[in-house]
C-alpha cells in the first residue's frame, strides 16, 4: 500500500498500540492472563452501581425528555455538550473560585485526543523553527510518545532518584524533577520548547509532584511564555486517586486536562480540557474537523453527578480507598516475592493505578523480561516505551523497571506478580 509520511508514522508499531492489542486481546482470550499490563480502571461494584443508576435515569422520558435520547440523536457543537460544560464551570468555580466561563472548557473524545491536539499546538514545526514538548520528569505517559503528526517533538529530563521509606518499610524510591539540568536545557534557552507537560499523579509510577515542583514549573513556563500542560487523567477532583498533600491551581498560563476514564468510565471516551479562550477556540475548531463533534455519552451519565457533587464523594470514599488498598496489596505481595532482593525498589506510591518497580542491575532488559513474561501468561510493560523524549541507550535505569496495574482482582495481582517472583529470581541468579 503506497500511503504518506502521515499515514506511515501513525500505523508504524508503537508503544501504545502493544499496549493497547496486549489489553484487547487478554479481554477477548480464553486462555488465563495475568493482564498487569493495561491501563483499564477497575470494575469497582459499589461505583457502578451509580453509573448504571445515572444511565436508567437518563433514559426516562421520551423525545427531547430524554436525556439520553437527545445525547444518542444529536450533535453538540464542536466545543462539546452545552449542558455539561455549564455544570463543569459551575463545579469547577464552586471549589475551586477559578472565575472560569464555558469559554474556558472544551470536550474531547477522551483526554488522549486532548493531548493529540495539544502536542501538535505546541510542538512541531514553527516559522521560527521547529519546537518540543517539555516532559520535566522522565518516565512519562506512553501515550504522548507517537502523538506528533511530523516527527517526534519531546525532549524528557531524567529523574533524580531518591531513596525512601514508605509505611515504615525500606525498598522504596521516588522521582525528583532535576531543576539543575531542565533549567540548563539549551532548548528551552533558546526558544526551542513549545510548551510544559507532566501528568499528575504520573503514569506510570504513581509518583505525584510536590506542590514546591508544580510551582517552579508554573514560574518555568510563566518566564518563556509558553503554558503549563497538567495531566489530570488520575487528579483532583476526580478520580482522586492522590495518596499526597496536592493542591490543584489553574490560571491563564495553565491547560489542564481531566478525564471520566479513570472514574470508571473509560468507554465513554471523554476528555475536559481547561484553559484560556484562545486554546478553547482552537480545540473546538480541531474537533470541527477530526470528529465534528465530541461523543455526548459521558456528558448524559456525569452532569448530574457533577451538579450534585456525587462525583466527589464517590472518588473520595469508593475510588481513592480501592486503589490505595490494592497498591497496600501489591507492595505485600511484591515484599514477599523479593525478600533478601535489595535490588528491587518500588516507586513510593502516591497516587495512580499502577506500581512501578525497579530491577536494579538485572541482568537483562525489561523488554526481554515483559517477552518471557508474556509467553507464561503474565502482561506487564517494560519501562523504556515511558523515557518518552530521551535517548535511553546508555541510560541502563531506563531499562529497569516495570509498570504493573493494580486495577485487577487480588487473585490476578497474586497470580502474575508470583510469576514475576520466579522468572526476575531466575534472571538475577543465572547473572
Ligand atoms: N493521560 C494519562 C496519564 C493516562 O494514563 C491516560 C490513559 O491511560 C490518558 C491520559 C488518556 O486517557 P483517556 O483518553 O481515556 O482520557
Amino acid at each position: 500500500m503506497n500511503i504518506s509520511k502521515f499515514g506511515k508514522k501513525f500505523t508504524q508499531n508503537s508503544g501504545i498500540l502493544q499496549l493497547m492489542d496486549d489489553l484487547g486481546n487478554a479481554l477477548n482470550s480464553n486462555k488465563p492472563v495475568n493482564m498487569l499490563g493495561g491501563g483499564n480502571p477497575a470494575n469497582i461494584a459499589s461505583v457502578n452501581d451509580v453509573y448504571l443508576q445515572m444511565l436508567k435515569d437518563s433514559i426516562q422520558g421520551d423525545g427531547a425528555d430524554s436525556v439520553a435520547l437527545d445525547c444518542a440523536s444529536n450533535y453538540s457543537n464542536p466545543q462539546g455538550d452545552g449542558k455539561f460544560i455549564t455544570a463543569l464551570v459551575d463545579f469547577f468555580n464552586r471549589h475551586y473560585d477559578w472565575g472560569i466561563t464555558k469559554d474556558n472548557i472544551a470536550l474531547t473524545n477522551g483526554s488522549q485526543n486532548a493531548f493529540f491536539y495539544l502536542f501538535n499546538l505546541f510542538g512541531g514545526a514553527f516559522d521560527d523553527g521547529d519546537k518540543s514538548i517539555l516532559l520535566p520528569l522522565a518516565p512519562e505517559y506512553i501515550g504522548y510518545a507517537d502523538t506528533h503528526i511530523d516527527g517526534k517533538h519531546f525532549i524528557g529530563i531524567n529523574p533524580r532518584i531518591e531513596l525512601c521509606d514508605y509505611d515504615n518499610q525500606d525498598g522504596f524510591f521516588k522521582y525528583k524533577v532535576d531543576f539543575d539540568a531542565l533549567e540548563n536545557l539549551d532548548a528551552l534557552k533558546n526558544n526551542q520548547i513549545g510548551a510544559i507537560c507532566c501528568s499528575r499523579p504520573t503514569n506510570p509510577t504513581g509518583n505525584v509532584l510536590t506542590d514546591d515542583e508544580m510551582a517552579r514549573l508554573d514560574n518555568i513556563a510563566q518566564a518563556h511564555n509558553i503554558p503549563l500542560i497538567i495531566d489530570n487523567a488520575y487528579g483532583m477532583p476526580f478520580p482522586n486517586i492522590i495518596h499526597t498533600k496536592a493542591n490543584l491551581v489553574w490560571h491563564d498560563n495553565i491547560i489542564l486536562c481531566f478525564s471520566l476514564s479513570k472514574v470508571g468510565l473509560a468507554g465513554v471516551r471523554t476528555g475536559i480540557v481547561i484553559a484560556k479562550p484562545e486554546i478553547i477556540k482552537a480545540i473546538s475548531s480541531l474537533n470541527a474537523i477530526v470528529n465534528l463533534a465530541p461523543c455526548r455519552f459521558g456528558a448524559s451519565i456525569v452532569t448530574p453527578l457533577i451538579n450534585n457533587d456525587k462525583i466527589n464523594e464517590l472518588s473520595l470514599q469508593e475510588i481513592r480507598p480501592f486503589y490505595l488498598k490494592q497498591a497496600h496489596t501489591a507492595i505485600h505481595l511484591l515484599k514477599h516475592a523479593f525478600k533478601d532482593l535489595p535490588q528491587v525498589k518500588i516507586h513510593k506510591p502516591e497516587g495512580a493505578i499502577f506500581l512501578w518497580i525497579w530491577f536494579e542491575n538485572l541482568p537483562i532488559s525489561t523488554q526481554s523480561l515483559y517477552e518471557i513474561l508474556k509467553e507464561k501468561g503474565t502482561l506487564i510493560i517494560p519501562s523504556e516505551h515511558f523515557f518518552v523524549g530521551i535517548d535511553t541507550s546508555d541510560y541502563r535505569h531506563a531499562h529497569e523497571c516495570i509498570r504493573m496495574s493494580i486495577a485487577q482482582p487480588d487473585d490476578v495481582l497474586e497470580k502474575g506478580i508470583k510469576a514475576i517472583g520466579e522468572v526476575v529470581r531466575g534472571v538475577y541468579k543465572q547473572g
